[in-house]
């Protein structure tokens, strides 16, 4: 029976990773973007690694975590060649050292103290690691992320460390019942993220902007996200609530 259930469960992650690619890149030529400058994302939160093992043989070649103990128990379950992982949730200082060698960005930086304790990690490994600092674009006081206001500061403190590596920005803008209404936070983000890469900051490569997920990801990609990160499109509705 068990079986039968992720038969269907497989099959509907292959049509809906046809149906997103599909709609990717339609939006990508109305957008006059290119194909290879997007990536997207599957997000894994509460998915089992055979589910999301089925997105890797179509194609998806990132994975995002939002929880240090999840990856954990997944990581030696993955198909892992030629696939990157990225933490995208909040990630407490205490767990930096369980996930440093397991993930080839951390997308959630929002504190010099976050920064601060992957670098030590990373001088540990003798290694550097990629990140995105993520911004609080709506100012919401229950999000995660820096305000806007305090993102060049931020940008700045972390790219005086030997082991880290400033890639761009993420955001999670608040939820908006309006698409025009997501539409302006996305292009809020890449004034900011243009503006920011035009200053040639020492050290800091703004060249990924990641934002966009389930039910906003073509106006994130018209507004040049350069990843989009998906997680109910490709795996379908979660069965039990998660904490992001
Ligand atoms: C869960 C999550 C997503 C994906 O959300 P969906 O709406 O299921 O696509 C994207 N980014 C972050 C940071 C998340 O926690």
């Amino acid at each position: 029976m068990r079986e039968n259930l992720f038969d269907d469960r497989k099959q509907a992650v292959r049509d809906n990773l046809q149906r997103i690619m599909e709609q990717v890149n339609n939006e990508v030529v109305k957008s006059n973007r290119k194909i290879d400058e997007l990536q997207i994302m599957a997000v894994t939160k509460t998915v089992p690694a055979e589910i999301v093992n089925v997105a890797i043989e179509q194609g998806i070649t990132l994975l995002g975590e939002n929880r240090a103990q999840e990856l954990l128990e997944k990581y030696q379950a993955y198909s892992k060649d030629d696939v990157a992982i990225h933490f995208i949730g909040h990630l407490q200082t205490n767990k930096v050292k369980s996930i440093a060698d397991k993930v080839q960005m951390v997308e959630s930086v929002d504190s010099l103290k976050l920064a601060h304790e992957l670098d030590k990690e990373m001088e540990k490994l003798g290694s550097v690691m990629d990140i995105l600092v993520e911004v609080n674009i709506g100012g919401e006081a229950s999000k995660s992320g820096i305000p806007k206001e305090q993102t060049e500061e931020l940008l700045g403190q972390i790219s005086t460390l030997q082991h880290i590596k400033i890639k761009g920005l993420m955001t999670i803008p608040p939820i908006c019942e309006k698409k025009e209404q997501v539409s302006h936070y996305f292009e809020q983000m890449h004034q900011l993220f243009v503006d920011i890469k035009a200053k040639n900051m020492d050290n800091i490569d703004m060249s990924v902007l990641s934002m966009g997920m389930s039910g906003d990801y073509l106006e994130a990609i018209r507004c040049g996200a350069t990843i989009v990160r998906l997680g109910t499109a490709i795996f379908g509705k979660r069965d039990r609530p998660v904490n992001v």
